[in-house]
C-alpha cells in the first residue's frame, strides 16, 4: 500500500505581469482585458476578452506600455486608450515602498 501524500496544497492561480514578466498570483495583479469596446482595466477579473495582466506598480506599466502590453492584446493601443492607462497608472505607487530598488538584475533576454 502506497502512502498517498497529504499534498493539500491550494492551487493558487498565476498570472505573468507583462512588465517585469514576473509570475505570482493572480490576485495580486491587475487585469487588463481587450473587450468589444476596446482596452480598459478590468478590476474584478472577469470581464471577457483577451487579458493582459499587471502588477500595481508604476515601474511594470511603463515597461508594459513600451510594447509588451499591445503584444499580449494582440492589438495596438489607441491615443485614448494609451491615455487611459497612462491616467491609471499614474494613481499606483511609484514601487512596492522597498527601501532601495530592485536593479535590473541579471535579465536573461537575449
Ligand atoms: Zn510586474
Amino acid at each position: 500500500m502506497s502512502q498517498k501524500k497529504a499534498a493539500s496544497t491550494k492551487h493558487v492561480p498565476t498570472r505573468t505581469c507583462v512588465g517585469c514578466r514576473e509570475t505570482i498570483a493572480k490576485r495580486s495583479l491587475i487585469r487588463i482585458v481587450r473587450g468589444p469596446d476596446g482596452i480598459r482595466v478590468d478590476p474584478s477579473g472577469k470581464a471577457s476578452g483577451r487579458g493582459a495582466y499587471l502588477h500595481q506598480r508604476r515601474e511594470c506599466w511603463e515597461n508594459a506600455l513600451r510594447g509588451p502590453l499591445e503584444q499580449a492584446l494582440k492589438t495596438d493601443l489607441t491615443p485614448d486608450e494609451r491615455d487611459m492607462l497612462v491616467r491609471h497608472m499614474n494613481q499606483l505607487p511609484p514601487d512596492d515602498g522597498k527601501p532601495s530598488g530592485s536593479p535590473h538584475s541579471a535579465g536573461g533576454i537575449a
